[in-house]
C-alpha cells in the first residue's frame, strides 16, 4: 500500500489514492484524502508518463512518450536506435 500513498503538504501524513480517472493515455488524474483525520486535506494530482527507460515492444503508433535524456546519451545501446 506504501506505494499508493504520498505526503500530505499540509500536514506531512500518508494520503492515500481514493480514485482516480484517465485523462490521456499518459496522464491520469489521482484523488487522495489525508489519512490525519484531523486535517482531513483531499486533493487531486496529476500522474503522467513523462520518460521511456526501455521502449515498448508493442508501441501505440499514436502515443510518444520521449526517451530519458541519460539513456539516450548512453552509447552502448545496441537493440535501441537512439535519435542521433
Ligand atoms: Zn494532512
Amino acid at each position: 500500500m506504501r506505494c499508493n500513498t504520498i505526503r500530505c503538504a499540509h500536514c506531512d501524513s500518508s494520503a492515500t489514492i481514493r480514485t482516480s480517472r484517465q485523462m490521456t493515455p499518459t496522464c491520469r488524474e489521482l484523488y487522495f484524502q489525508c489519512q490525519n483525520v484531523e486535517c482531513g486535506h483531499t486533493f487531486s494530482a496529476v500522474l503522467e508518463v513523462t520518460r521511456t527507460i526501455v521502449p515498448s515492444q508493442t508501441p501505440n503508433p499514436a502515443v510518444y512518450i520521449p526517451m530519458s535524456p541519460r539513456k539516450a546519451q548512453q552509447p552502448s545501446q545496441e537493440a535501441v536506435s537512439a535519435p542521433n
